[in-house]
């Protein structure tokens, strides 16, 4: 049976003109609805019933839209175009990508050709294909997607384009445009997709942040002590933390007055620092509540740096173990705990004593744990101000210490500030 017959049938069944069911029936095929839901969708439209949800493009508000939606047609206000070079299926190709808003809400999106559209636009987008990107449904724009002017302005309450503070910036976000103060920059050479590659990466900073970013088509306004404008930049997450990527796309426009950049690292409750899925120097207040195993005095694989048991590194097997010195305490400040770590250094303040102290300690005593035990005394119950990188997974959160010290403010009182200040 070809489209025709199947047209005949349906047209016979639901006592319509033949031409404009075949017609109707192309049309779907054409946008690679599969035959049943055509013929399904037809069979609606001519008032033949056929439940389930239709395959049809129809117009959907944002919020309405799920990832079982095969395609759609939305009216939309663009919010930000990022420009990206993807390597798919051996091929460079340019794709753009951000979000689209209307008054319902706001969604993702890939475009894999140029529509030439830009942030603040308003558009009608027929037949974008509905995709799942992480957990959440993705507009794609192909080439059999549509996009036209829409007949107005369509009114959204996001913020149209990409200008955004650091401490606004988070892993996946595309188009994106900072005004910075490079802080730190490194030349680096890596193994890249197309052999060798120069990059620079280091730190970027602003009055709210600071964030560690990427250069892969290094440029020399990207100095240190710079102030600079750097447009269409997208954020992924670099060990645990979100990181600016600067790209061939990317413009940097040296700026006539200094960017402000901020002493203090935000301080922010460790439920917001968790929630924010990782987060680059940023301070929180807490009490400790207890030392987690692996604290004190520990060994390290000499090869790859692993804590190891037993001298056995699980890439290395049996290893001649490093001695050193770590701490890993849980810090609670009331809105949630995060895992505290902390250098041999920071370890050493606390404990007293370096690794030749921790040594005869552990001699004396015929056991390690005295360390770690010695350690918990001094921290559980007490309050601390950690300062540090944070980075989330599945396994949890963990703050990695640059600055560790006493607190004089209640925890209790600081996670609310930090919640006030949020809020405001
Ligand atoms: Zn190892």
């Amino acid at each position: 049976m070809d489209v025709t017959d199947h047209a005949e049938e349906l047209a016979s069944d639901l006592g319509v003109d033949k031409e404009e069911v075949t017609a109707d029936l192309r049309n779907l095929l054409e946008y690679s609805v599969p035959l049943d839901e055509a013929k399904q969708s037809v069979r609606r439209k001519h008032g033949g019933g056929g439940g389930g949800s239709g395959p049809t493009p129809s117009s959907v508000d944002v919020d309405g839209i799920t990832t079982d939606h095969g395609n759609v047609t939305v009216t939309v206000r663009v919010l930000s175009v990022g420009t990206r070079t993807i390597r798919y299926q051996g091929d460079d190709i340019t794709i753009r990508e951000g979000e689209l808003a209307d008054g319902s809400g706001r969604i993702s999106y890939t475009a894999w050709q140029d529509f030439g559209f830009e942030p603040g636009d308003s558009l009608t987008i027929g037949n974008a294909g509905v995709r799942e990107w992480d957990g959440r449904p993705e507009l794609n724009l192909n080439e059999s997607t549509t996009v036209a002017v829409a007949d107005g302005t369509v009114a959204v309450d996001h913020e149209i384009g990409g200008d955004r503070k650091l401490i606004d910036l988070a892993a996946g976000d595309r188009g994106r445009n900072v005004e910075v103060r490079v802080l730190e920059v490194d030349s680096k050479t890596i193994s890249g997709r197309d052999g060798e590659t120069e990059i620079t990466e280091g730190v970027l900073g602003d009055e709210t942040a600071k964030l560690p970013f990427t250069d892969w088509q290094p440029r020399a306004e990207v100095q240190a002590g710079a102030d600079l404008r750097i447009e269409d930049v997208y954020l992924r997450e670099f060990r645990g933390v979100p990181s600016i990527n600067l790209t061939e796309f990317s413009t940097v426009t040296p700026l006539p007055d200094p960017v402000e950049v901020a002493d203090d690292a935000p301080r922010l409750s460790v439920a917001d620092a968790v929630d924010s899925g990782g987060m680059f120097d940023v301070e929180v207040v807490g009490n400790v509540l207890e030392i987690r195993d692996g604290s004190g005095l520990i060994e390290r694989c000499p090869e790859c740096g692993r804590v190891v048991q037993g001298g056995q590194c699980r890439s290395h097997g049996a290893v001649d173990a490093e001695d050193d010195l770590r701490v890993k305490a849980i810090l609670d400040d009331g809105t949630d705990t995060v895992t505290v770590v902390l250098d041999d250094e920071l370890t050493a303040e606390v404990y007293g004593g370096g690794l030749e102290d921790a040594l005869a300690a552990a001699t004396e005593a015929m056991d390690k744990e005295v360390v770690a035990d010695a350690i918990a005394e001094t921290l559980v119950g007490r309050a601390y101000r950690v300062r540090g990188n944070l980075s989330v997974d599945d396994y949890g959160a963990n703050l990695d210490a640059a600055a560790f010290e006493v607190a004089t403010d209640d925890p209790a009182d600081a996670a609310r500030a930090a919640l006030a200040e949020v809020a405001e």
